[in-house]
């Protein structure tokens, strides 16, 4: 097992991936429920878990609302390499005789949890495994930070019947993560809680991040239905300027609402295919939280402060967006005709 444990991590090193560990059913056992690797494969012994690099280079040009495309090709490319990998390491173990499934990085949701695929649960956590296994620390964001390329990775993993050896989490001294608080500076829908923390303990070892409210917070404002930072300076790519209530509460008659403007809004460049946006697709607006998130704090500053000034985006009758400062998006949203503006605006204000 330990010369398979070292194919299996130059396998995956080969293909691309920036980090790999193994996490398995004794280093998981008493975690949450989506690290219940064996519920997803009876007798499955360990989970190889990966991370690949998004592009660096196409982070700044997305937050200062230069280019919107190149960063959503990067991210979709990358998920794609990612899926990949997990594909052909599970059917790589297979022929070796180790029944293994590849997990999909991204999109694949528990139906028992209370709101059903709607709380976006994921049915094995790549965030979990990701720590555990030493690929990276938790950030105070929840967002599993690496020391090469911040949190701007896609993660990945493959459950697998094989006793593999396990890694150990990284050492918390470490960890780059100095609680700047610029995660949560940059999201507008107030996911991550200031005050309270989520602890998780798998095989005896304890992490901690802030506590994640209504995942409908990010459904709302990374679904790209809207996008304007309650304070009105700043938005995301998305040209919705409808409320961010303040309570978990009212964010489902909200989500639902923007689904129904967003569904009518021109289509724009690019997007992708979501299981939860049947007939539509969806376009990335954001993920800021990820992508301010580098070792440097010089360059997370940086970062925010593109955010900050990005201004505000408007959404043009072909499905182009421009970003503009937030009084002439004022002026260009009351120069719409009614039915335009209710896309974009609460009824009410509308
Ligand atoms: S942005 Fe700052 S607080 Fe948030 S995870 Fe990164 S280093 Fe930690
Ligand atoms: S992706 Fe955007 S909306 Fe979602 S938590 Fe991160 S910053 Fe907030």
């Amino acid at each position: 097992m330990k010369e398979l444990t070292r194919l299996i991590k130059d396998y995956a090193r080969c293909q691309g991936a920036c980090a790999v560990g193994i996490a398995t059913t004794e280093t998981l056992s008493g975690g949450p429920p989506s690290t219940h690797i064996a519920d997803v494969l009876p007798g499955a012994r360990a989970a190889i878990s990966f991370a690949f690099p998004l592009n660096q280079e196409l982070i700044a040009p997305f937050l200062m609302k230069k280019d919107r495309r190149s960063h959503e090709k990067d991210n979709i490319d990358t998920n794609g390499l990612v899926g990949g990998l997990s594909l052909q390491l599970s059917k790589w173990l297979d022929q070796k005789g180790y029944p293994s499934i590849p997990q999909a990085p991204n999109d694949v949701y528990r139906q028992d949890s209370p709101g059903g695929v709607l709380d976006m649960v994921p049915e094995i956590s790549h965030r979990y495994l990701a720590v555990r296994s030493g690929i990276g620390h938790f950030g105070l964001s929840g967002n599993v930070i690496t020391q090469e390329h911040g949190a701007a990775v896609i993660l990945g993993c493959v459950i697998t019947s094989a006793a593999l050896v396990p890694t150990e989490p990284l050492p918390e001294t470490e960890n780059y993560c100095d609680e700047c608080q610029l995660c949560m500076a940059s999201c507008a829908s107030g996911l991550m809680s200031s005050d309270q923390t989520t602890v998780v303990s798998m095989g005896e070892k304890t992490f901690s991040y802030s506590k994640r409210r209504s995942y409908l917070r990010c459904e709302y404002v990374c679904g790209g239905f809207t996008g304007l930072h309650p304070k009105g300076k700043w938005s995301t790519w998305s040209p919705g300027r409808f409320v961010i209530p303040e309570k978990d509460k009212d964010f489902l008659p909200a989500v639902i609402q923007g689904v129904k403007a967003y569904a009518q809004r021109p289509e724009m460049e690019g997007g992708y295919h979501h299981s939860l946006m049947p007939g539509t697709k969806l376009w990335l607006t954001c993920g800021n939280c990820q992508l301010i998130c580098h070792p440097e704090k010089a360059v997370r500053k940086e970062r925010y402060d593109m955010l900050k000034q990005s201004g505000v985006v408007l959404q043009e009758r072909d499905g182009s967006l421009t970003a503009v400062s937030p009084q002439d998006a004022d002026a260009h949203i009351a120069g719409l005709d009614p039915f335009t503006r209710s896309l974009y605006v609460d009824v009410d204000d509308a």
